[in-house]
């Protein structure tokens, strides 16, 4: 119970910079409206699709992006071993006391720390606005 709590508010403070920052956005662009927001989500941000749309409906209200949709692309994790050469997905602990701080991320073939190519970053991809009736 204290775990998806915390879990649920981890989704929330990610899902809260996104929201800020594309209210940002659209005001500077002049959208008064939107329709459907995308995101991707990397596999190695540990962030559950389900609370983060529950997140993004609640800071949503009230705001240009109510009652818009939120479409989550979830991307495969990559990483590159020097040790070894290996390339491809990870291995990593999943151990729920590890999704609140640094997962532990492997190498499946030597063991050893890979660097991450992708699958850890959250960002936005994409947004539609909903047209203005005000085409003259
Ligand atoms: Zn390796």
């Amino acid at each position: 119970m204290e775990a998806y709590r915390k879990e649920t508010m981890h989704e929330y403070s990610v899902m809260r910079q996104l929201v800020s920052a594309l209210l940002d956005e659209l005001e500077e662009k002049g959208v008064n409206k939107a329709k459907e927001v995308r995101i991707e989500v990397g596999e190695l941000s540990f962030l559950g699709n389900e609370q983060l749309k529950f997140a993004f409906r609640t800071l949503s209200k009230d705001t240009i992006l109510e009652g818009a949709e939120l479409k989550v692309i979830n991307v495969e994790s990559k990483v590159r071993c020097e040790e070894c050469g290996y390339e491809g997905s990870v291995n990593y602990s999943d151990d729920p006391a590890f999704h609140y701080n640094v997962p532990v991320i492997s190498c499946p073939e030597c063991g050893s720390n890979p660097d991450i190519i992708k699958g850890k970053e959250t960002k936005i991809v994409g947004v539609t606005a909903v047209e203005e009736d005000d085409e003259t």
